[in-house]
């Protein structure tokens, strides 16, 4: 009698990672740590969550910026 019980190798839940808006880099996210109370182990500079409102936020402020060059 086969016991065919699968074992998923699940329970990870969703992998993010913290970005750098002053340099770029990327951090895996820390479970239970925010993105924003991360600093950059490049510069110091705080991070936020890739893909998140305010990531989304601080791309769209540099593409204005771009567009209006003032
Ligand atoms: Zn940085």
């Amino acid at each position: 009698m086969n016991i065919g019980g699968g074992r998923h190798g699940r329970g990870m839940g969703p992998i993010g990672y913290c970005i750098c808006l002053r340099c770029g880099y990327r951090v895996r996210k820390i479970p239970g740590i925010r993105c924003l109370d991360m600093k950059c182990p490049k510069c110091g500079a705080a991070m936020v969550r890739e893909g998140s409102y305010h990531h989304q936020l601080y791309l769209e402020r540099m593409k204005n910026k771009k567009l209006k060059e003032k």
